[in-house]
Order: structure tokens, then C-alpha cells, then sequence
């Protein structure tokens, strides 16, 4: 079993190896890869690279699995799922200090929520239901809908926020009787092998399989005949591939996708209340978070004291090594997305647009720091506004008419979420429900339940995850009827 053990000189080493999850067993690899910290960029670990002969192992593993595990009651699997949930909270410090190290996110802040809010689900997620519905119960015939198991689900997740995300997968695929093989993000596998090495303790062989490695094994999960599911958290072009490939045996897939996600705040708010909320909302996690508002739309009447007073709130925050206790936002979590944002920035510079805040990447630091920058006002149709930037960099933009900021908002191909801040409870509905978007929150934003489903529209993803509907989507629909 790994630990976290010791941190020599503010250098981070971690216990070597991390191992694949195959089959209820901790394996090696033939070849493994170098996990970085973004702050630093030096390496904290080495990760097994699975072979695609692994990932067969890891599947058969999963479908042998599948026949007992679906055989228990729902009872007998909640049990399983609940000392999942007591293992992993024996284990949350090395969790939290890993995902800060592997991710950057700040430990003492977002590390340590996410970890609590993951074990949470998987602990409450355990206690749900999906009861039998009785259509139709008459003298000669009844009619009854169930959930039945859909057999062995892939689940690929991303690199923003892995234990969350992994975790919100595993509890309900689990609960509602099918096995898992789990495939992390490259740039963030340790912390999903961790909880997968922490898996094999109290679950049986085979049900949880955790595999890291390339895209490749990822796509070898899309296209295979045996994967009845593929669960995927990640972006709108990995979406399309994965529902492509998925098409050969007509998979179940459910895509939560990328998002551009816009606040709307109308005129005689009591603006002034609400800067932090937006501010979290806009740069938590350093913006890499498919639901940060990326383009906040304020009244034109209100639009000047609103960015000075937001420019004023986000000036005091630190960017800085999620290890620091000091630090509000941690680094860039890889170069590729780095590397995106200097691409953006440039373009931001180059149009001449106004920057009352930030603007400046220091490339000479070793880690992948952005410093937190406000863009006043650019055109609707700059890269800035039509682009889901994923860093520490929001446009806010002035309008003047509802119809006008509606279809603004609108018109983008995503719809994952959005919010209405008004004074005004019931007109700030009536704008809710003209949004496209599949949640909108109202005067409050990021609100998420176990009982909550989620999920984007257009662009932003198919099906959902966590409510009912969401555990549904781990299941086939079986109509029984009897007469009687
Ligand atoms: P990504 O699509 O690059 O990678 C996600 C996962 O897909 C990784 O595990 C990767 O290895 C795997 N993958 C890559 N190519 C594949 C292929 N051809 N077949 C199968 N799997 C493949 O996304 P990312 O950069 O890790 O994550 C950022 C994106 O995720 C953003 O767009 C963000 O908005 C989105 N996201 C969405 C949600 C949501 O709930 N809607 C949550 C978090 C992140």
C-alpha cells in the first residue's frame, strides 16, 4: 500500500510504485511515466503505463466479477460501498495531500473539499434507492418497471477535479450492481490508483479495476464489444470520438462535456453583496472547472463600479503552490492547458483589449502559474468570449436589454449551467427558463446534490450524473407485466 511520507527540503517524494487495480490484485507495469507536480513541474511519482493486454486482463476481470456482484442485494452492495466510503476517510489526508501534489489545487482549501465531498458521495450514494415503479395494477393485469444492471462500465475521467469525478463513476455504477474498469487522466492518475488500491481491501476481486496509461487505453475501452457503458467526464472533442467509437455494439454513454458557462446579472442588484461569490465561482480551482463562469454579463448600468469593485476583490488573492497555506488559487495543472491559456492571452493582448487586472504570464517560473486576469468588455465574438478558456482569465461584458443578453448567452453551441442574480426573485426565474443550459442556478450557483441530477445540453453532454436519473443511467429499463 502506498503512503505519502515524506516532504525532504520542500521537494515532495512519494513512495514508489503506484500500481494498476486488475482483478483484485496491485500490479505492475512493463513501462511507467512520470507524474509532475504543476507547481514545481518536477517529478512527485511514476505511474504504471497499462499495456492494452492489461486493459484486457482489467476487463475480463470485470465481466467474471459481474455475475456475483449483481447477484448480491442492493443491501449487500450498499454494505460494500459504505466501508469503501469508511476506508477511504481512514486514508484522506494521503488522499488530499496527493491530489494536491498531482493536481496543484490548494490542500488546505480545494484539496481537502473535494476529497471530503467525494467521500461523502460515495457514502450517501450508498444509501440510495432505485425503486420498483408500479404503472398499472388492476383486477387482470399489472405493470411494474425495474432496474436491472447493465454489466461492465468504462469510466474516463479528467484531470480537474480526478477524485471527485472518478468517484461520482464508481459509487453509482457500483450500487446499482454493474463492475468498473476506471481509466484516470494521464496527468492525474495517482490519486485514482490510490483509491483504487484502497478499493481492493474491502470490495470483491474484480469489480473496481483502476488502469493508467495513455489516450489509447481509453479509446480501447470505447470500442470494446464487451463495455456495455462508457461513463466519460471531459472535453466536447473527446465526447464526439468516444460516441463514435461507442456506436459498434450501441453502448449506453453518458458525456459530461465542457461548458462556457455565463452569470447574468441584472439591473439593481445589490451587486456589491454578491463579488465574492462570483469570484470564487469564476477562478475556483484556477478557472479549470467545467462549470466556472467564464463569461459574466452585468448591466450596463451597473457595469463600471462592478469591474472596478471585482478587480479590487480579485487583487488581494495569491496564485501560488497549493502547499502554502497562503495560496487562494494553485497553478495550471499541466502545459498543454498552459500552453492554450499563453495562446489566449496573446490574443487578448493583440486585439488591444482591456485588461484591468493580470495579463502578465511570467514564463520564467518553473510552475504552471497564470496570474488571475479580468478582461473588460471585449466584443461578443473574441476568442476570449466564445472560447471555454479553463485558467484564471473571465470577461466581464456590459449589455442592455434582457432579449439582447438572452440570445448573447444563447448562442453559444454549449449549455452546461448558468446563473441569474437579480433583485427581484421572480424575474430573475423568468430569465432562468429561457436559458439553455441543463442546471441554471438563481441568486446562489454550484449547488450540487446526491438527489441532484446533472448534466449539459447541446454541446456540453448527453444524459446525467447523481440523482435518480443518474443511477438510472447506470441501468437497462426491464418492464415486467403480469396478468393476473
Ligand atoms: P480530455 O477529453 O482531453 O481527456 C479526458 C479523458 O479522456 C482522459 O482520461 C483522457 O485520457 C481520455 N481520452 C483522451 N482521448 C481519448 C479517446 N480518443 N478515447 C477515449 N478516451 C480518451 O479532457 P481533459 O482535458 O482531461 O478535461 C478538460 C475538459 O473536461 C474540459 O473541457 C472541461 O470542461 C471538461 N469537464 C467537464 C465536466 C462536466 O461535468 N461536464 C467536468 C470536468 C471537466
Amino acid at each position: 500500500m502506498n503512503s505519502i511520507n515524506t516532504f525532504i527540503s520542500g521537494i515532495e517524494v512519494l513512495d514508489q510504485p503506484f500500481k494498476l487495480s486488475i482483478n483484485g490484485k496491485l500490479v505492475n507495469a512493463q513501462s511507467h511515466f512520470d507524474v509532475l507536480n504543476p507547481a514545481t513541474n518536477t517529478v512527485i511519482a511514476q505511474a504504471p503505463s497499462a499495456s492494452s493486454e492489461q486493459m484486457e486482463e482489467a476487463i475480463d476481470a470485470a465481466i467474471k466479477a459481474f455475475g456475483p456482484w449483481s447477484a448480491k442485494t442492493w443491501e449487500q452492495r450498499s454494505t460494500y460501498i459504505q466501508d469503501f466510503a469508511d476506508a477511504l476517510e481512514a486514508r484522506k489526508d494521503e488522499l488530499i495531500t496527493l491530489l494536491c501534489l498531482e493536481q496543484g489545487k490548494p490542500r488546505h482549501s480545494m484539496a481537502t473539499s473535494e476529497v471530503d465531498a467525494a467521500i461523502y458521495w460515495v457514502r450517501e450514494v450508498s444509501k440510495r434507492t432505485l425503486p420498483v415503479k408500479i404503472i398499472e395494477d388492476t383486477d387482470q393485469h399489472v405493470v411494474e418497471v425495474h432496474h436491472t444492471p447493465l454489466g461492465v462500465v468504462g469510466a474516463i475521467t479528467p484531470w480537474n477535479f480526478p477524485v471527485l469525478l472518478g468517484l461520482w463513476k464508481v459509487a453509482p455504477c457500483l450500487i446499482t450492481g454493474n463492475t468498473m474498469v476506471l481509466k484516470p487522466s494521464p496527468y492525474t492518475p495517482l490519486t485514482s490508483l490510490f483509491f483504487g488500491e484502497i478499493a481492493q481491501q474491502v470490495l470483491p476481486a474484480g469489480v473496481l479495476n483502476v488502469i493508467s496509461g495513455g489516450n489509447e487505453l481509453g479509446q480501447q475501452m470505447t470500442e470494446h464489444p464487451a463495455l456495455s457503458k462508457i461513463s466519460f467526464t471531459g472535453s466536447t472533442e473527446t465526447g464526439k470520438r468516444i460516441m463514435a467509437s461507442g456506436a459498434s455494439n450501441l453502448k449506453r454513454i453518458t458525456l459530461e462535456l465542457g461548458g462556457n458557462d455565463a452569470a447574468v446579472v441584472l439591473p439593481n442588484t445589490d451587486w456589491e453583496t454578491i463579488i465574492p461569490t462570483l469570484f470564487w465561482a469564476a477562478f475556483g480551482n484556477s478557472g479549470q472547472w467545467c462549470i466556472a463562469v467564464k463569461r459574466l454579463y452585468v448591466h450596463a448600468s451597473i457595469h463600471e463600479q462592478f469591474v472596478a469593485a471585482f478587480v479590487e476583490y480579485a487583487r488581494g488573492k495569491v496564485v501560488g503552490d497549493g502547499l502554502d497555506p497562503s495560496t487562494d488559487l494553485g497553478p495550471i495543472q499541466n502545459r498543454m492547458q498552459y500552453n492554450k491559456l499563453l495562446d489566449l492571452f496573446a490574443d487578448v493582448h493583440s486585439n488591444g483589449y482591456k485588461v484591468p487586472l493580470g495579463g502578465h504570464i511570467d514564463e520564467s517560473l518553473a510552475g504552471n502559474f497564470i496570474p488571475i486576469t479580468i478582461v473588460d468588455n471585449p466584443p461578443e465574438n473574441s476568442r476570449i468570449v466564445q472560447e471555454e478558456p479553463f485558467g484564471p482569465i473571465l470577461p466581464i461584458l456590459s449589455y442592455n436589454d434582457i432579449n439582447e443578453v438572452i440570445a448573447r448567452v444563447n448562442a453559444s453551441p454549449y449549455g452546461l449551467a448558468s446563473s441569474v442574480w437579480g433583485p427581484d426573485r421572480q424575474s430573475a426565474i423568468a430569465v432562468a427558463k429561457r436559458l439553455e443550459a441543463g442546471t441554471v442556478w438563481v441568486n446562489e450557483i454550484h449547488i450540487h446534490g446526491i438527489d441532484i441530477p446533472f448534466g449539459g445540453h447541446k454541446l456540453s453532454g448527453m444524459g446525467v450524473e447523481n440523482g435518480e436519473e443518474g443511477l438510472a443511467g447506470f441501468t437497462n429499463t426491464k418492464t415486467y407485466m403480469f396478468h393476473k
